[in-house]
Parts: structure tokens; sequence; C-alpha cells
């Protein structure tokens, strides 16, 4: 019987989380979805050093943000929990214990000033095959010696025992047939002296009680993949091995290594899903939901670095993506990260979203200028005049804030130094004819056949029409705002530019 589909994604809870890493989650999630598969969420804590207080927290929020709902995670237990490796803590130690019984690992000893030591006189010193010797551990050591420091209570981890001249080698469903020297892998600890788990010991037994059917994670975990394949054959469970996808890397623009948050602060773009306040620091990282991405959008951007469909298609919705999903074309390279091309795809999502879509994504926006708006109709018939002209959700506050509040400011270098009086004459006569009823089309024939009477070309006449209506260079059809801001405030609006152009 095929395996039923269960995928993980593990996250460490360590700081903000970084658009690959929900990129992973997202592949998991849409292999899961696919295949009636179960997507899981576990939190891998046991690194006690690295933990971070609300990591876990704010990781759950940019998945749910991201519309990436774990079937079973520590908030929403499922048959397999604790869903927190830090709460499955007591479950590790037998599995270090069968594999030295059984010889494929060993206790060592050494203090940490012994390995600083070691470091200070070996260089690029790791612990494995051609220094294990030399070191104090449970093969080097003679047996009463390490009875005695085991029953003494003596701090030691435990190590994998890396064999001598073996090839591992696996098929990784997206690399095809990978292998690796097992000389060139050092001993990796397995169980630390505070009884923890490392993450090697700890991904391998739970993907293993997890029941997990595919791996999908990033590229860096590759290299240690011949730990894990070996582990999974040392505690006999082999013939259960998950089955292997290692996801490209996202690559810096310009392809350059790996994207990291730094990349973002110094070229100005996001890297993380959502702000990430350091609670050490007090520091503020933004991230894509703030910067006014939609989560559509975010989720479609992502799911195009190192995936599409196999045509030219690019807008894809999280229904589409999971019914086209495919391992087969995931690519093997990197996928350079390109934030021009995020944002077409943000441009694009708002552009197809109807106005009621957006409602709350831009009353939001504008409470965080500190702007509240009551009025939905209103504000739906802005959103549709302007929608074409953002890339950020952000955006709708600076393109449309003049439906809300008449300019402060002209630009007047723009009108200024064609103003005349024969224009202002224009323009007060064309007030009078701006009545409530007209549409768009009536409000620009009655400008033209004025604009005529007057001796004007309607070119001449249009910039300063929007400049009085929105004080700058930009926005929608003119005629379509006066519609929209009703024949009062549009009336009211040429009389006072009038007298500031004069
Ligand atoms: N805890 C690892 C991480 O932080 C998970 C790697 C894996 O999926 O095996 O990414």
């Amino acid at each position: 019987m095929e395996k039923k589909v269960r995928v993980r994604f593990a996250p460490s809870p360590t700081g903000g989380l970084h658009l690959g890493g929900v990129r992973t989650a997202l592949f998991n999630y849409l292999f899961a979805k696919k295949h009636n598969g179960t997507f899981i969420l576990r939190i891998e804590d046991t690194d006690q050093t690295r933990f971070v207080e609300g990591a876990e927290e704010y990781i759950a929020s940019c998945l749910d943000w991201c519309g990436i709902i774990a079937d079973e995670s520590p908030v929403h237990e499922g048959d397999f929990g604790p869903y927190r490796q830090s709460e499955r803590k007591a479950s590790y130690k037998q599995y270090a214990d069968q594999l030295i019984a059984d010889g494929y690992a060993y206790c060592a000893f050494d203090t940490p000033e012994e390995l600083d030591a070691k470091r200070k006189e070996i260089p690029n010193f790791t612990y494995g095959l051609l220094t294990r010797d030399g070191m104090r551990n449970s093969l080097t050591l003679p047996e009463d010696e390490v009875n005695a420091l085991l029953a003494g209570n003596t701090p030691h981890v435990v190590r994998i025992k890396m064999p001598e001249n073996e090839t591992v080698s696996f098929t990784d469903l997206i690399r095809g047939h990978v292998s690796f020297d097992t000389n060139l892998v050092d001993d990796k600890v397995l169980l630390k002296a505070d009884g923890m788990p490392t993450y090697h010991l700890a991904v391998v037994a739970d993907d293993r009680a997890m029941e997990i059917s595919h791996v999908f994670r990033g590229e860096e975990w590759l290299p240690s993949a011949p730990i894990h394949i070996l582990l999974w054959r040392y505690l006999g469970w082999g013939d259960e091995m998950p089955q292997w996808v290692h996801l490209p890397l996202i690559l810096k623009p310009d392809g350059n290594g790996k994207l990291s948050k730094r990349d973002g602060d110094r070229l100005g773009f996001p890297v993380y899903a959502q702000n990430w306040v350091d609670p050490k620091t007090g520091d503020l990282t933004k991230g894509f939901r703030e910067l006014g991405f939609m989560p559509e959008a975010f989720v479609n951007l992502l799911a195009m670095l190192g995936w599409n469909d196999g045509t030219d298609q690019e807008i894809f919705s999280m229904t589409e993506l999971i019914e086209k999903f495919s391992i087969e074309r995931i690519s093997k390279a990197g996928a350079k990260f390109d934030f021009e091309k995020a944002k077409w795809y943000n441009h694009e999502w708002i552009k197809h979203s109807n106005a009621r879509e957006l409602l709350d994504f831009v009353k939001q926006a504008f409470v965080e200028q500190g702007i509240t708006l009551n009025d939905d109709v209103y504000l739906e018939k802005v959103i549709d005049l302007i929608k074409d002209r953002c890339n950020l959700l952000s955006d709708f506050v600076p393109q449309s804030q003049y439906f809300f509040l008449a300019p402060g400011e002209y630009d007047l270098d723009a009108v200024k130094p064609k103003w005349t009086k024969e224009k202002a004459t224009f323009f007060e006569a064309y007030a009078l004819e701006v009545v409530d009823e007209a549409t768009g089309a009536e409000l620009e024939e009655k400008f033209k056949l004025l604009a005529a009477a007057h001796n004007f070309k309607p070119g001449e006449l249009m910039l300063p029409f929007r400049i009085m209506l929105v004080g700058g260079k930009f926005g929608p059809g003119v005629f379509d705002i006066a519609v929209a801001l009703g024949a009062d405030e549009t009336v009211k609006r040429i009389h006072n530019a009038i007298a500031a152009f004069n």
C-alpha cells in the first residue's frame, strides 16, 4: 500500500521567519493538500541557547497570514504529539543508548576547554575519523574508566561514529542520485550534556514517530542527509525512511550566494514574512506583510521561486497551486530573488482583486497612518479607481489621500508658469457646469466644448484641472476623480485652486 502522505515544516524558533522558510512550509503544504495528506508544524526547539521568546507564536502567525494551515501542530494536536521537541525530550535517550549499545555511537567526555585547545592545535578541527582516537571518549578510554565516569555523572555528549570508507547514497526526488563519502562527515553530537538531543537525532526520531513520508527542506540541509540516513539504518528503521526532497536555495538578487536577512537590509527589501521585533534588542525588521503585500501575492511569488507548472503562467491562487504542484517541476538550480518581480506579483494581485476584497487591507493601511475611514461605499469607489496604480497596499494611502482630504499644497511649478487670467475665467465657467448627476464622459464633453468656446485646446487645461483636484501630477482619469469627489467638492476645489494659482 502507498504510504499516506505526511509532511512536516520543522522550524526552530530562533527569530524572524525568512521567506525561504515560508517557501519550505508552502511546498510541504501544497504537496500534502494535493495528495490528501497531512501537513504538520513541528517546533524544533531543542537548542535552548538559540531559543527566542515569542518566535513560535510569530511563526504560527506568519503561516496563518499566508493561509498555510497545519493539520497538526502544537496548538492543534493530532495523534502524534507533542509537537514541540522540547516536550519530547524523554523519548530520545533510548535511541542514543541503542546506538551506543550497537557500536554506532559513543560517549565523549571532552570538556569545552579540551575541545578549545584542540581547535587551537589543529586548524579546521572536526571531531571524527582522523581525530577521535586522540580524544577522551568511550572508544579511547578503558572500559572501567568510562563506567566510572558515567557512574559519576560526568558531563558528556553522545556522538555518532561515522563509518570509514563508506559511501552513503540515496535518491533525492529533486536532485536524483546523491552520494556522500563518510570520511568527510564528522562525528556529530546526537545527545548533549543536558540530555537534550541535537537536531540530528531529534529530526530522525520524530520523522519516524510522526510517520513522515516526505522530507521537504532547504538545500542547506543536504550535507546533513547522510547522517540522517545512517541513523535511520543504524536504528533499524531503514525501510520506513521518508523520501528526500531538498529544495533549491533562494539566492541573492545577483545570484551570488544564499539570500540573507542582511541582503534585505542592505538592498532595502524585506526578507521576513512579517514584522519581527527582536525581544532582546527591541530592533524591528520589516516584513512583507507590513510593507503592503497581499498574502495571496506572497504565496504566489514564493511558489515561483524554484517551481513552475511548465507553461508561462505566473499568477496562481493557492487552489490552483495545490492542483498543479508537482515535485518533478521543482528546479535543482537556485532561484534568484528579485524584489521588483515580487512587487509585480503584488501589483497583479491588487489589480485583479475587486474593491470589496481589498477594503480591509486598505482601511488597515490608512489606520497605520492614523486615518480611520468609515464610508465603505466611497472607499470601494476610490479603490477601483486607483488599484491599477498600486504595487503595495501601502501605496493606497499616498495614491488616494486626496479623495478624503482636499490638497493642502499644489504642485505650483507645474501650473504657475503657464497660468493666465483666461484660464482662471475658463475654470470659473466650468465650475458652473459641474453637476452631481453627470458621468465622467459628460463632464469631459462639457470641458472640451467649453475649452473650444474659450479658445483653448483641452490639453492645456487638463493638467491644471488635475492639480486643482489632486494637488499633484498623478492619479487616474481626472473626470473620474471629479465624479467620485462629487460636484460640491469638485467646485470647491476649483475655486480654492484658482485663488492659489492667481
Ligand atoms: N529545524 C530545522 C530548521 O530549522 C529543520 C530542518 C529539517 O526540516 O530537517 O530548519
